[in-house]
């Protein structure tokens, strides 16, 4: 093999270093691939595969495949590889290779990872992103998350039997985009898979050596600080080992101290209702279950936030529902002050508006990935903050009293305010960004570069009386910079001190030894003042970086005003109450509603329901009705609610109040492991043994149909074995909604204390099904199932020939004919169609419909009714 050029050596050591990582290899004006990394990337962002030379009896490297991509267009590269789950390793020159002597240096700067991209290209704005810590052993469990473009870092730790299911429960409510895990976590089966199948997250396992308590310990303090390191748990290392270890790699990618990185949230169980992903998912929090969209998720109804920060934390807040009556009634009476506030409250959220995404500029300012525009964005950002401290002056008591304690930055605004124009340029390199006034010498050669024009012509002034030449001009062009011009009929007159350029048609260019010397001025005075303003612009950035702390604790308090705000908000405009919420262990609400269903269609009625569960009478319900009667609405509805009162928000009711949860679970239909090859009753009775494993008396259970999915004696057995334990306070004694189909478990009403039957009534008009969506006590008369099928569209002729069967069977078991004739008592459909078509009007906004619509509104009324 052919010698390498010291350049492939430098590459191939570097490389060497960063196996699993695709280096970006900084030449010129290009980051280059080579080998493997050419061809991954070639394919995955259809770049053009080359080698330097094609001829087979060249050197390895000549041979070598290779792709480049132009570096000033490499976020966007590095936001579609990251994507796809790659690492990318950032080699700059770090010397100046004009003033190289030789190879220029190169180093690694940064490795981009899933869990540390800061780019604004590839960040969700409303949401973070997150890179955890996970260890796990014999006796203890460890969890830690750091958010790097906010500096946002949580951690807990867990002891015990149920460590790993606390971890896979914390995974859920975080979803990293990465973890570093030691081997234990790795080799713990439904960790890996919950990781890797279904939060699509990128783990990486680090080496034993990584998890070593000193160093963790002493890498915590560094980061935190003593006070911060001395909160978390002296009894279980497993906090220390895995924030240490995440902080160790994120260090070891980063490349830099991660100054922002300085604020710990250390907390236990016991502080947030724990959730299992099944659950989150299942109540579609923050997405749907289907479509995995935003829309639709009970999120999507809450968020009116106006800032991106905002955003974030008001997920944050439905990721991790409140425990203590006292952390939430401080947060619902600062929604409630809002409500009540209407002008504040509408103001505040104006002033929000502009505020934008003050946290993760903040993160790029410290990184050093901050232009003239990001860092113009923040001052600009912090001018609101008066206005809004201001009107949260309003409010001298309560939360909103201490948000108001908000530092404005008044000072920060000013320093960038002086230093920086309004409208810098999108390029820090190439000046023209630092106001006139703020620094002497960056005014003198701006007076020169922009004075030039003046002095080229008061030297051709100058030129012209001195030699007589009338038609003298002094021109620039790329070839030559300034010359003299001079047309043939003056030739003669030209001084001998007029060194000739070029001859023209009708005249001759001339350079002077004066005239090389202004150029010289004029020219490297664009040099001199674009280095002067970037060094002006990197102090900026550096003492900006000095005060991060301060600007992140007023984000923060941004934030929060913004999610409170957006709660008082989505609560007037929704007609939501202040719910009561105690330690009693009572859910009573009085005419709730589904906070999405609803707002998924507001001009539809949504029929109100109440609900009563206590402590011991009432515990566990019965839900019997036809499919589609709004059996599952109803019970996540009263799911919803909970969750909601205690993330501090307001509840879609009348009246409420909520003994406070511990943890809400939920078996609701098919689930997404069946693609993972287990049946769908597997799956349904691993859940359901989860729940009853871990459930406790200060539980709430949503089971939907339990037992469906095997034979109808087989799962009507589960099903009362499952509700037995629910309803017993020996055993579990949790507060349990239960649909259900088997009609016959409602004969256990009279017979297990706290056990009591419902269902959602539904009327028939001869073989036609009404919906009624009305909860009553009592069970359900028959399942309707035919009925039901029928109105989905079943043909005619299977729908009687089901009929018959059915009556066959009944006959054959001794159990009355199943449909009974039409009642004169049961509301005629002609009534419900009237009674929705009034409703419609009365909704009906006329004034904002178009001819159009209020001619399509007519049409549907009438089709109604016929
Ligand atoms: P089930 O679980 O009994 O099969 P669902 O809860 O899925 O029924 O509800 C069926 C449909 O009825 C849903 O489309 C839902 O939007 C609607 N629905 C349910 N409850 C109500 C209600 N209280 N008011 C209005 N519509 C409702």
């Amino acid at each position: 093999m052919a010698e390498l050029t010291p350049m492939m050596k430098q590459y191939l050591q570097i490389k060497e270093q960063n196996q699993d990582a695709i280096l970006f290899f900084r030449l010129g004006d290009f980051y280059e691939m080579f080998g493997d990394d050419a061809r991954k990337a070639s394919k995955e962002l259809d770049l053009t595969l080359t080698t330097r030379d094609k001829d087979k009896n060249k050197s390895f490297e000549e041979k070598i495949p290779m792709c480049g991509i132009p570096y000033h267009a490499s976020d966007a590269y590095i936001a579609r590889l990251i994507a796809k789950g790659y690492k990318v390793a950032i080699c700059e020159q770090t010397e100046d290779p004009a003033t190289a002597k030789g190879l220029v240096d190169r180093d690694i700067i940064r490795v981009v990872t899933p869990g540390t991209v800061i780019d604004a290209a590839c960040l969700e704005e409303g949401r973070s992103n997150f890179c955890a810590g996970l260890y796990l052993d014999d006796t203890c469990a460890g969890f830690s998350v750091c958010d790097i473009s906010t500096g946002k870092t949580h951690v807990t730790a867990f002891q015990g039997p149920d460590r790993a299911e606390h971890l896979l429960n914390e995974l859920g409510r975080f979803s990293p985009a990465e973890a570093v895990v030691n081997q234990a976590a790795y080799d713990c089966g439904p960790l890996l898979s919950l990781m890797q199948d279904k939060l699509h997250c990128h783990v990486e396992r680090l080496p034993a050596g990584r998890f070593q308590l000193q160093e963790a310990e002493r890498t915590v303090r560094t980061q935190f600080g003593d006070e911060a390191a001395a909160r978390l748990p002296k009894g279980n290392p497993a906090a220390a080992l895995s924030l240490g270890a995440l902080l160790g790699y994120l260090h070891e990618t980063q490349k830099t101290d991660l100054r922002h990185v300085d604020d710990l949230d250390y907390y236990q169980q016991g502080q947030f209702m724990e959730l299992d992903l099944t659950a989150r998912r299942n109540l579609e929090l923050t997405e749907t279950l289907r479509s995995k969209e935003k829309k639709g998720s009970l999120l999507w109804v809450l968020d009116k936030t106006k800032t991106p920060m905002g955003g974030r934390m008001l997920r944050s807040w439905l990721e991790r529902p409140l425990l203590s009556v006292t952390a939430i009634t401080r947060r619902s009476g600062a929604v409630g002050q809002l409500v009540d506030h209407t002008m504040t409250r509408e103001e505040l959220a104006l002033a929000l508006s502009g505020i934008g995404d003050m946290e993760r500029l903040v993160g790029r300012i410290v990184y050093g990935t901050a232009g003239g525009r990001d860092v113009v964005s923040l001052k600009n950002a912090m001018a609101r903050l008066p206005h809004v401290k201001e009107l949260l002056s309003a409010f001298d008591r309560g939360r909103l009293g201490e948000l108001a304690q908000l530092d404005p930055l008044e000072d920060l605004t000013d320093l960038i305010g002086r230093t920086l124009c309004d409208d810098p340029p999108f390029s820090v390199r190439e000046g023209e960004f630092i106001r006139e006034g703020f620094d002497p010498e960056v005014d003198r050669l701006r007076s020169i570069l922009h004075g030039g024009k003046g002095v080229i012509a008061s030297m051709e002034a100058a030129e012209k009386e001195k030699t007589g030449i009338r038609t003298l001009k002094i021109g620039y062009n790329k070839v030559f910079g300034y010359y003299i011009e001079v047309s043939n009929s003056f030739k003669d007159q030209v001084p001998d001190t007029y060194i000739r350029k070029q001859t023209l048609v009708n005249g001759e260019r001339y350079i002077t030894q004066e005239l090389k010397d202004l150029e010289h001025d004029i020219l490297s005075a664009s040099d001199r003042v674009s280095a002067l303003e970037y060094e002006l612009f990197t102090r900026l950035r550096q003492e900006l970086s000095g005060h991060v702390a301060r600007i992140q604790a007023t984000a923060a308090a941004v934030a929060e005003a913004d999610c409170l705000c957006s709660l008082a908000a989505v609560a007037v405009k929704n007609n939501y109450c202040c719910p009561a919420v105690d330690e009693s262990g009572v859910i009573e609400i009085h005419q709730g509603r589904h906070p999405v269903v609803e707002a998924m269609r507001p001009d539809a009625l949504f029929v109100p329901n109440d609900t009563y569960m206590g402590r011991s009478e009432d515990r566990v319900s019965i839900i019997t009705g036809p499919n589609m009667a709004g059996k599952s609405t109803y019970m996540r509805q009263v799911a919803l609610m909970v969750l909601m009162a205690q993330i501090g928000s307001f509840v879609p009711a009348k009246a409420a109040r909520l003994g406070i949860v511990d943890r809400i679970f939920t078996r609701i239909g098919a689930s997404d492991d069946l693609s993972a090859g287990q049946s769908t009753f597997m799956v349904e009775m691993t859940e359901v043994s989860d729940i009853l494993r871990t459930a406790t008396a200060d539980s709430l259970l949503i089971l939907d149909e339990i037992g469906r999915g095997t034979s109808t004696f087989d799962g009507m057995s589960i099903a009362r074995a499952v509700l037995e334990y629910c309803a017993d306070p020996k055993r579990l004694g949790a507060k349990t909604l239960f649909a259900t189909h088997y009609h016959e478990l409602t004969a256990m009403e009279g017979t297990l204390p706290g056990v009591k039957n419902y269902n959602i009534a539904v009327r028939t008009r001869g073989e036609e099904i009404v919906f009624l969506r009305k909860i009553v006590p009592g069970g359900a008369d028959r399942s309707y199932g035919i009925e039901v099928a029928k109105l989905a569209g079943l043909p005619e002729a299977v729908v009687s020939r089901a009929r018959k069967i059915l009556r066959q069977l009944e006959e054959e078991s001794g159990h009355p004919a199943a449909a009974p004739a039409p009642r004169e008592d049961q509301v005629s459909f002609a009534a419900v169609a009237e009674g929705e078509v009034i409703d419609r009007l009365r909704r009906a906004q006329v004034d904002s419909l178009t001819p159009l619509e209020a001619l399509q509104l007519l049409y549907e009324l009438k089709k109604k009714l016929t």
